[in-house]
């Protein structure tokens, strides 16, 4: 399917403004401005579950060592095929995974194989046994064999001198079962990144405290240790911080002594208790900058000490939006992880959507297939930078891009379902 194209009408509805970052810029900007981390540590094999590899992997063995049957039947001599399949070839042994048939194997003659059997000397066909009559010591089949049928080269798997893996490459559970099928007990992987983040606002309550008039629980350091972990980094959750300049001061400090990376929620807009922003002016080189993007559009940006610092908006569902289209691509390469370009499709709107164009939007929708096996989107309920249930509710963004206008029922948008990131 092709992405629509949008020819942009500036408006007076439009929301384009001087100084706004588009989130392409912004992206590309906190990338220009990381390094990845260049140590690594050695650990076990399973240990690295997650983790990401910081050398290439060159094989040293063929997997599989030897040429060996991939089905259960009769090993046999490829050339006697076109005649013997009437007059019958003699069965003269076995050939076991593991336990391989020694001696060599005549004109006329065939060997009983299990599935991983080595190929006993002289033969290099396999038929199944569902497709051979068995009496007593002999076999007959019928025609439709073909020579070097069922059978497994050796290293065709992976082959002796071969790369089979990249450093920057995750290890998912095929690149734990790789490196198992090479013998390699332990790996290379990168450091973990060291992470630090809390949350500001003199309303902001943790669980187990009390909520008075006009306070809330503090939700987004749960979204963030849930998607910090997730990114297998080292988290220091250094809780709420009030909106105070010597605790913000203190607390910018702590973090950015410890951690490579500092995240904080809440304070950066222009509220007049948002003194993230000063502190940081004092203490950093900050960015602070206004996104064309919805939700999310203020965010702060810069390094803190030799720390790379993000002040993420307060609102929950701006946490989690900003997170996901920012921190988590500028984590990843700080991690050494390889680039991996981002999953996303086209899905059918099932209702009308308003849009402004000159921003980007993130909805929440809930992605589907009808009974035509047309895949369709819809909304996720309320929309609301505060409506976190739309994140449970929801299965994927709904991204509508900067020209975008509104969306008629039945158009073509992009979606980028959560299971692909989160
Ligand atoms: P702010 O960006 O600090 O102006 O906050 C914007 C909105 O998000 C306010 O309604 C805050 O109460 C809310 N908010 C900020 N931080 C959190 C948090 N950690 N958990 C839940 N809500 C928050
Ligand atoms: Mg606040």
């Amino acid at each position: 399917m092709t992405k629509k194209t949008f020819i942009p009408i500036a408006s007076c509805m439009d929301d384009r403004e001087p100084n706004v970052l588009s989130v392409q810029q912004a992206l590309a900007k906190i990338k220009a401005t990381l390094t990845p981390i260049g140590s690594y540590e050695k650990c076990a094999l399973r240990t690295g579950l997650g983790r990401i590899l910081a050398e290439d992997i060159i094989s040293t063995i063929n997997v599989p060592s030897h040429v060996n049957s991939a089905m259960d039947g009769y090993a046999l001599n490829g050339d006697d095929l076109a005649d013997r399949g009437d007059k019958g070839l003699q069965v003269i042994g076995t050939a076991w995974a593991g336990q391989p048939f020694e001696e060599e194997v005549q004109r006329g003659q065939c060997v009983r194989i299990m599935t991983g059997a080595v190929m006993p000397t002289g033969t290099d066909t396999v038929i199944i046994q569902e497709r051979v009559r068995r009496e007593e010591d002999t076999i007959y089949f019928l025609i439709g064999n073909k020579k070097g049928q069922n059978v497994r080269q050796a290293g065709e798997d992976l082959s002796i001198g071969q790369q089979v893996l990249t450093q920057g490459k995750t290890l998912f559970p095929p690149e734990l079962g790789l490196l198992a099928s090479l013998g390699i007990a332990e790996v290379k992987v990168k450091r973990r990144l060291r992470v630090a983040f809390f949350s500001t606002g003199d309303e902001l309550r943790s669980i187990g405290q009390t909520l008075e008039k006009g306070n809330v629980y503090d939700s987004n350091r749960y979204t963030l240790y849930g998607m910090l972990t997730r990114l297998g980094v080292d988290i220091i959750d250094m809780g709420v911080v009030p909106d105070k300049r010597e605790a913000l001061q203190t607390a910018f400090k702590t973090a950015a002594d410890q951690a490579d990376v500092v995240i904080t929620s809440g304070g950066v807009s222009v509220g007049e208790a948002d003194f993230v922003k000063d502190t940081l002016a004092s203490l950093g080189a900050i960015d602070f900058w206004k996104i064309a993007m919805k939700p999310g559009r203020p965010l702060a940006f810069g390094q803190l000490g030799d720390a790379a610092f993000f002040g993420l908006p307060g609102n929950p569902v701006a946490v989690m939006v900003t997170f996901y289209q920012f921190v988590q691509p500028a984590l990843h390469y700080m991690m050494g992880h390889a680039a991996t370009p981002s999953l996303t499709y086209q899905a059918k709107v099932t209702t009308d959507i308003p849009k402004k164009p000159g921003r980007t939007e993130f909805l929440r929708g809930v992605l589907a297939q009808n009974l035509q096996g047309e895949w369709t989107v819809e909304r996720a309920g309320k929309q609301g930078s505060g409506i976190l249930r739309s994140m449970s509710d929801g299965n994927c963004f709904i991204i509508l891009d900067t020209d975008e206008q509104d969306i008629q029922q039945g158009d073509l948008v992009t979606v980028q379902p959560f299971a692909t990131f989160m």
